[in-house]
């Protein structure tokens, strides 16, 4: 099978190839092929707008990212944010920067796995641009969901007395990322591949799900006060909206739920676990609160998100103060993770 790169093949051909794979829905009155994408906002609803990039050597390493993990990646991290605003997802854009002697193999992978979580979520791709790259691969998308104006949900409505929640597992993605990267760095089976929660880790750093049904849900059915995606870990989650809400946050170090081998894992190699998988980021579960008397509209909402669970980990507090309450007392919230550092 010959294989062919992307300048061979020329940016008019590619965008045609990808075009080609895309299906409008009726409210796209203008879509690809003319200078911008036209759409019909719906009706009664807010547009909600989010971008975020996925860069070689920064976000991802294609040693041990396959392609479709790569277009999954670049869509799923939007639609995680879209979810956090208690969004419906509807379209994408998607602005592709490419090395001139790629394979045009990998850029069919890429637009395989966007194109798949696409589906799964009803996201129309309306649009995007192909510019050549200098080295790294970048894919940046944008999407745009609508939501009804009472049902937004953002991050500064905790208050003191609120319970807080979090979907999911948290801490996996990076032990995945670990296990991945040891992977490709000792050659094969020197990672944790003899583990049996290695394969679950990875898989949640790769094609992590967003959690778009929870979001829509809680903004629904007005359960939670404040939400936020955890893009960066959960004591930057924490963080973000106690600093967005003026409230202090209290933690039960026993009530995280971490996905299984997140202690283990962190143990074996001589770091503090809870330390280390509250900062270690990639996990796009959402962190909520929500007043006591809601809890059985939270009952409700996991319910209908197929029995997500949704785990109790803290209360909201007076005051700024982030701690984390242990069995033998209470300690100050370790630091999330932070670009650029
Ligand atoms: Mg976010």
């Amino acid at each position: 099978m010959s294989s062919r790169t992307v300048s061979e093949i020329g940016e008019h051909a590619l965008i045609s190839r990808i075009t080609a794979r895309l299906a409008m829905p009726p409210w796209v009155l203008v879509g690809p092929g003319d200078d911008a994408a036209v759409i019909e906002p719906e009706r009664g609803a807010l547009d909600v707008l989010t971008t975020d990039a996925q860069v070689e050597g920064v976000h991802f390493d294609r040693r041990f990212v396959p392609p479709d993990a790569i277009g999954h990646r670049a869509l799923a991290v939007n639609l995680s944010d879209l979810a956090a605003m208690g969004a419906q997802p509807r379209a994408a854009l998607l602005s592709l920067v490419l090395p001139g002697d790629l394979d045009v193999s990998v850029v069919d992978g890429m637009l395989d796995g966007l194109m798949t979580i696409a589906a799964r979520y009803r996201v129309a791709l309306i649009g995007g641009n192909i510019t050549r790259s200098p080295g790294p691969v970048m894919v940046d998308v944008t999407a745009i969901g609508s939501v009804r104006p009472r049902r937004v949900l953002t991050r500064t409505g905790a208050r003191p007395g609120d319970e807080v929640y979090v979907t999911g597992t948290v801490g996996g993605a990076l032990v995945g990322l670990r296990s991945l990267q040891r992977t490709a760095d000792d050659g094969v089976g020197a990672g944790l591949k003899t583990r049996p929660y290695a394969v679950e880790c990875e898989e949640k750093y790769l094609r992590p799900e967003p959690r778009v049904r929870a979001g829509l849900l809680l903004g629904r059915n007005r359960a939670a006060t404040a939400c936020i995606d955890l893009s960066d870990g959960l004591a930057d989650g924490i963080r973000q909206i106690a600093a967005a809400s003026g409230v202090g946050i209290a933690v039960d170090e026993d009530a995280i739920p971490f996905a299984e081998g997140v202690r283990e894992y962190h143990q074996a190699h001589g770091h503090d676990p809870v330390c280390t998988a509250l900062a270690g980021g990639d996990d796009y579960e959402l962190l909520f609160t929500a007043r006591p008397s809601v809890r059985g509209r939270l009952r409700a909402v996991r319910q209908q998100a197929g029995d997500l669970p949704m785990t109790k980990i803290g209360v909201v507090t007076k005051g700024q103060q982030l701690v984390l309450r242990t069995a033998s007392g209470a300690r100050d919230l370790p630091a999330g993770f932070e670009h650029f550092r």
